[in-house]
């Protein structure tokens, strides 16, 4: 399912004196089953943006459709819009209400008019999607580790089976193994039910491992798009406007900078082995030609 966002603006607090222009005249295309990350510093606009893609905000002006049907037009009903666009929040944990996670996950459906043996069927799917343990069903969601009452909320929205995934920050305050586990369940959940997914991240080694695409944000406008390598490989201009590299290409850059003949480009621990390894091999078989 597709995401089209055209001249779309946010003005918060319009028309009184603490307006303030959050988002400016975007223009984004999101494609079926693409997976985009959109980065930018604190107060960019990320969240706004990602807001008006289930309808939650509504443009100030612009446009926003989901697979073609433009959101807040006469006869477009908002909940059938957020069953098919489903908006996880940052620390959406905070968003836990029920007294048994079962009946946290369970909200959600429980609204859709559908049977209980249906609701059922959804809560024990996406219960299973983010890899939570059985057991937890019938325990409190307010006596869960930090990483497992993420798990439950995002648990919450998938129960909708939404066709998009929409997530503000999700590995936002988790420990490495946490972000981990996470972003692997994000990246199988969007091959084996062919989700499009957009997430929101400040970490540049996540997005360069999981994204198709990046979207740059810089004061509420987009500033640069394309793959992860692309951006990647302009770290002066990322720089400029308080964004960082993911640390392998921070390590090839300074290696560079040394002399050494590496790719500018590289995201990950394999693929920075690789292109070191190359030169390691050269090295001995000059060297090595060299005794001769
Ligand atoms: P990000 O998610 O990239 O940190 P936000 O979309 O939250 O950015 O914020 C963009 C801008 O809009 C910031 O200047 C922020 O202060 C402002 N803003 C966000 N939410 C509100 C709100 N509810 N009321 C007024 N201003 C807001
Ligand atoms: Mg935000």
């Amino acid at each position: 399912m597709s995401i089209e966002v055209r001249s779309l603006t946010h003005i918060y607090n319009d028309g009184t004196p603490f307006a303030r222009v959050a988002i400016n005249n975007i223009d984004l295309t999101i494609d079926d089953g693409e997976m985009v990350a959109i980065i930018g510093h604190t107060g960019s606009g990320k969240s706004t943006l990602v807001q008006h893609f289930n309808g939650l905000l509504r443009p100030t002006s612009g446009s926003v459709k989901i697979d073609g049907v433009e959101i807040g037009q006469k006869g477009v009903d908002l909940r059938t819009i957020r069953r098919k666009v489903g908006l996880v929040f940052q620390y959406p944990e905070h968003q836990l209400f029920e007294e048994t996670v079962w009946e946290d996950v369970a909200f959600g459906p429980r609204n859709m008019g559908i049977s209980d043996e249906e609701v059922r069927g959804r809560v024990e799917r996406a219960l299973r999607a983010v890899d939570a343990d059985p057991s937890l069903a019938q325990r409190s969601p307010f006596e869960l580790s930090g990483g497992e009452k993420r798990r439950v909320a995002i648990a919450g929205v998938l129960a909708m089976e939404p066709s998009v995934l929409v997530l503000d920050e999700p590995t936002a305050g988790l420990d490495p193994r946490g972000r981990q586990d996470l972003l692997g369940q994000i990246q199988r959940l969007q091959a084996e039910r062919h989700l499009t997914v957009v997430f929101v991240s400040h970490n540049m080694t996540e997005v360069a491992q999981l994204a198709d695409r990046l979207v740059v944000m810089h004061r509420g406008e987009i500033v640069m798009e394309g793959p992860p390598k692309q951006i990647f490989a302009e770290g002066e201009h990322l720089q400029t406007i308080g964004l960082g590299v993911p640390d392998m290409t921070a390590l090839m850059q300074r290696l560079r900078a040394k002399g050494w003949d590496l790719p500018a480009s590289a995201l990950s621990v394999e693929e920075a082995e690789q292109a070191i390894m190359a030169i390691l091999t050269e090295e001995a078989r000059v060297g090595a030609g060299a005794d001769v």
